[in-house]
């Protein structure tokens, strides 16, 4: 059997096995090839002529053992107790084509003993920013969780109106999050010793080979994280909640709910409407991934070696590891070696972006208009939108900028330095408006738009002839960018 879920075997007061509530009569949203052939569906004519039951909850294949997991956390820095899968199964584990754990989990399946006072349900148009937005993240480069695809149905959910049931098979690496220890630390502490062999044998079995596998797999945790932050800084990437029970012990992004990609660069952005103190503002994001590891490093207190001098020793590499990637990252944009004075430049660009308001995803790609200016017309245009929204004293700064940040580009290999610029810094990111506009067509039954952007963020990096202008408009600089409701 190539599915399995070894997740059954461990101690029962940590899951509750049901299958999935189904949707009536489920539609096709969206289905991912990519993730399909890294799992290996293609091939498996039984999987893939029932995706949309399957999806929907109508037809359990008969090697997926679904259950729901429980888990707690600290939401926006309050302990928040139980808290758990109230609307998601994990159905099924494989390992894909590259020999790596995929979890298969259905979001949107109905009633769980962990639903406290929710329905179980998702609707579409959070389905589909969850979808859209894993794979724009995955063909991006960075760390995140997929989706194999998506159903819609006629079963009614309510939010602030009656809007249509939806359902998304999210495939990550894992689905444990930090909060799944905080549950254990909580309710069922005797099983954290079984619970660690667990995560360090099937995601970090590399640790086993360290003289103390536990702080080794801790300190593998925090540098994934670090990673993944420095990640999202780099695209522009707001997660929106970064609640513990939100955050994979992986480092793969995971949970999307009021998440949002930069436009115009404000460090202080916050995405979340529900975010009233900017606790996951843009800028807060790698604080607030320490203060989770911070929170969640000390339960493994209750196992044999490790003391709180030990953990801090896993935790001290968090900074060091996401300054190095964020900086190497941002070296990387300007097409630049990672020294002292690449990092001057970079750090001068950002403050010309913030002083004037300038669209962090363009503004980054129109740099390739100044460097290679006849191989570039796409990014040449980019840069002269730039140049007209600076009044008189921003252009002085400018002029003076891109002089020395062209004089440091003479110093490079060319051709290494374009190529850099040209795989760091996307043309297409998923802007709240383009997935505005696939979700209103899809709420009338038009999945076309949703086909588009998702084939346009299939190769983020290169300019292609299905984008059309609205896909890399920014908004207007002095209209703030909408923040996104919790409410999905
Ligand atoms: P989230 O805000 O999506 O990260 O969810 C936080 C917690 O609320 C998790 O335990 C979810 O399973 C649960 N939850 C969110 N929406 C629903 C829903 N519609 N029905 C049941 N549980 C939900
Ligand atoms: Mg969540």
């Amino acid at each position: 059997m190539r599915y399995k879920n070894t997740y059954v075997n461990l101690d029962t007061r940590l899951y509750h096995e049901q299958p999935p509530t189904s949707l009536d009569n489920p539609r096709a949203g969206h289905f991912n090839t990519y993730v399909a052939q890294q799992l290996g569906w293609s091939d498996d004519d039984d999987l893939m002529s029932n995706w949309v039951e399957i999806l929907a909850g109508q037809y359990v294949p008969a090697d997926f053992k679904p259950l729901a997991m429980a888990y707690a956390g600290h939401q926006f820095g309050q302990w928040a107790g139980q808290l758990g899968d109230g609307r998601g199964l994990l159905m099924a584990q494989v390992l894909d084509q590259d020999n790596q754990p995929k979890d298969l989990h259905l979001k949107g399946a109905g009633l769980t003993p962990y639903s406290r006072m929710g329905d179980g349900r998702a609707v579409l148009r959070s389905t589909i920013r969850e979808y859209l937005c894993g794979h724009a993240l995955t063909q991006l480069g960075i760390a995140s969780s997929n989706a194999l695809g998506f159903v819609v149905s006629d079963t009614r959910v309510r939010r602030e109106r009656i809007e249509a049931g939806a359902a998304l098979m999210r495939v990550a690496d894992s689905h444990i999050r930090l909060g799944h220890v905080e549950w254990i630390a909580s309710f069922a502490p005797d099983v954290l010793g079984e619970f660690t062999d667990y995560m360090i044998d099937t995601y970090y079995p590399e640790c086993r080979d360290s003289e103390t596998p536990v702080l080794a797999f801790l300190t593998s945790v925090v540098e994934h994280t670090a990673r993944m932050i420095a990640d999202w800084q780099l695209i522009g990437f707001a997660h929106g909640v970064m609640n513990t029970d939100n955050l994979s012990i992986t480092g793969s992004t995971l949970d999307f709910g009021p998440f949002g990609f930069m436009e115009r660069f404000n460090p202080a952005w916050i995405n979340n409407h529900s975010d009233h103190t900017g606790r996951y503002a843009y800028q807060n994001q790698p604080a607030i991934g320490h203060w989770n590891l911070n929170v969640w490093l000390p339960h493994f207190m209750r196992l044999p070696g490790v003391t709180r001098e030990t953990l801090a020793e896993c935790l001290a590499p968090y900074e060091a590891t996401f300054m190095q990637h964020y900086q190497q990252g941002l070296c990387r944009k300007l097409g630049l070696p990672h020294e002292s004075e690449s990092l001057r430049l970079a750090f001068e660009w950002l403050t010309l972006l913030e002083d004037n308001v300038l669209d962090y995803t363009n503004s980054f790609r129109a740099l390739l208009g100044l460097v290679a200016p006849d191989d570039h017309p796409y990014e040449k245009k980019l840069l002269s939108v730039l140049t007209t929204e600076l009044n008189t004293e921003a252009s002085l700064v400018w002029q003076e900028w891109s002089t020395r940040y062209l004089a440091q580009i003479e110093q490079q290999p060319r051709e290494e330095a374009i190529l850099s610029m040209q795989t760091s810094n996307p043309v297409y990111v998923l802007r709240n408006s383009m997935a505005q506009r696939a979700i209103t067509a899809a709420e009338q039954g038009q999945f076309e738009e949703v086909d588009r952007v998702f084939r346009l963020l299939s190769h983020p990096y290169t300019v292609q002839d299905i984008a059309t202008e609205l896909d890399s408009a920014a908004p207007a600089p002095d209209v703030a960018q909408m923040p996104i409701s919790c409410s999905s």
